[in-house]
């Protein structure tokens, strides 16, 4: 064991019991035993979901951060079961239908997919757009949307250690391999960064990177640290919300030294590392394990910074935010980034207008010190870039959303403010239209040569 480890692993384990990973799925959902004591027409709600939207839960999550005595309100339940309003009625009805005379698995399968076709499975443009390229071929499983950021889609990493309801990559879970980004070819990617010296930050991201064994992790990182020509990557970001699925994955898991050891070699090299934890309720934090697993990555030398969506029936309340933040401040997290639910999969049930997001926003901010501040949002990660909404205004007697890019594809956009007409029932940036009667936003025509570019 190398001395830095020794630094943070040397509070006893003693009340911590290593665990092994036991997960289930839509064809094992009736074996979970909370679940089969739940009402049978719950139970046919949930399977009909199921076939359509991906679902994966491991023990963790059912036994120590689910209530089951709050379902189906508990907001850990909504994030990671199914709900029957996540489909439309029609679509719903037709599913259930199915499952009602007992379909065999083809005709469930075929229904799926066509219902997911429905269901904008690549907001964004993710797959036309973005797309790297070395001696003029497609790098798989990179995207480079905004300039000074690379992300990567490491093979091993594009899956999770359960699932979000209303996750935004939910289309690479269903197992349609067509749709996948996904890639193992690291070098390839690390051809393409050295080729780029303006890109100062890797995004690993999956999925969740954090379900590679470190062994991987380490055959992609470790170049970093022994290659000059890729010294411009200052900063790595790894994207997980492991700590809240598995946080085990830090503590008691085989490996779980080994990958606090890469880690405190990269912050040693001088890089700066950046775990993004993926957090939506200050619940999450609440398990002595994910503290045990916070302190364990903070004394690697790494940050931990907080982002995650706004969402109806889990933390569509300024109160769950403000204590989300002021827990996160307290245990030495960074708040980030609040989201607006993207326009894909389960949209519906989860979206908030952007009025309100906003005032939950607002609401949420002005209980919190200035070390909770600074989270930014809500923030819609849209096309032409991620456009924050930071606040409602009145101006000449017209009232108005007062906007600015956060990051764009052009960085000239960034931080310029520009104006929408208020619109109550508007959840993301295609609603909008531009204030005082302007024919378009300032980057439209900008953003539709790009598109045109690409396509
Ligand atoms: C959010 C995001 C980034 C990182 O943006 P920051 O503002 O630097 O956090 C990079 N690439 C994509 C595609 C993103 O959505
Ligand atoms: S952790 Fe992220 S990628 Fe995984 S299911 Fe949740 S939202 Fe999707």
């Amino acid at each position: 064991m190398s001395s830095v480890l020794k630094f943070y692993s040397d509070r006893a384990l003693g009340e911590i019991q290593a665990r092994s990973f036991k997960v289930f799925n839509e064809r094992s959902l009736a074996k979970i035993p909370q679940v089969a004591g739940l009402p049978e027409a719950q139970r046919f709600e949930m399977k009909v979901v199921a076939s359509v939207l991906p679902f994966r839960v491991n023990e963790y999550v059912i036994n120590d951060l689910i209530d089951w005595d709050n379902v189906p309100d508990d907001p850990i339940f909504k994030l990671t079961f199914p709900q029957k309003d996540m489909l439309a009625p029609e679509s719903y009805e037709r599913m259930a239908e199915l499952h009602r005379r007992g379909a065999d698995k083809a005709e469930i399968a075929a229904l799926a997919r066509e219902l997911r076709e429905g269901l904008n499975p690549h907001p964004a443009g993710q797959l036309e757009m973005n797309l790297p390229r070395v001696n003029g071929e497609v790098v798989e499983g990179l995207q480079h949307k905004y300039r000074e950021t690379v992300l990567f889609f490491p093979s091993q990493g594009q899956t999770c250690h359960s699932y979000c309801t209303f996750c935004f990559r939910w289309a690479q879970f269903v197992g349609d391999k067509a749709l996948r980004i996904a890639s193992n070819q690291r070098d390839q990617v690390l051809g393409y960064l050295r080729e780029h010296p303006q890109v100062t930050d890797l995004l690993v991201t999956g999925g969740d990177p954090m379900v590679m064994k470190t062994k991987h992790l380490t055959q992609y990182l470790e170049p970093l640290l022994e290659d000059r020509r890729l010294a411009h990557v200052q900063t790595i970001r790894i994207g997980t919300k492991a700590l809240t699925f598995w946080p085990y994955r830090f503590v008691t898991d085989s490996d779980a030294d080994e990958l606090l050891d890469l880690l405190a070699r990269l912050v040693k090299a001088g890089r700066h590392v950046a775990i993004m934890a993926h957090y939506n309720h200050w619940r999450e934090l609440d398990t002595p394990i994910a503290r045990e697993a916070i302190r364990r990555l903070r004394g690697t030398g790494v940050e931990i910074r907080s982002q995650g969506p706004l969402l109806a029936h889990i933390n569509d309340d300024p109160d769950v935010w403000a204590r989300l933040w002021k827990t996160q401040v307290q245990l030495g997290i960074i708040p980030y980034y609040m989201f607006v639910e993207r326009d894909t999969g389960a949209r519906h049930y989860f979206e908030v207008p952007l009025a309100r997001a906003a005032t939950i926003y607002r609401e949420a901010m002005k209980q919190v010190s200035g070390l909770g501040r600074t989270a930014r949002g809500p923030s819609m990660s849209a096309g032409p870039g991620k456009v924050e909404v930071q606040g409602v205004a009145e101006i000449q007697g017209e009232k108005v959303f007062v906007l600015r890019f956060l990051q764009a594809r052009n960085p000239d956009w960034v931080q310029r403010p520009f104006f929408a007409r208020y619109d109550e029932n508007a959840t993301w940036l295609n609603h909008l239209k531009p204030a005082f009667g302007e024919e378009k936003f300032f980057f439209e025509d900008e953003y539709e040569a790009m598109r045109a570019g690409n396509g």
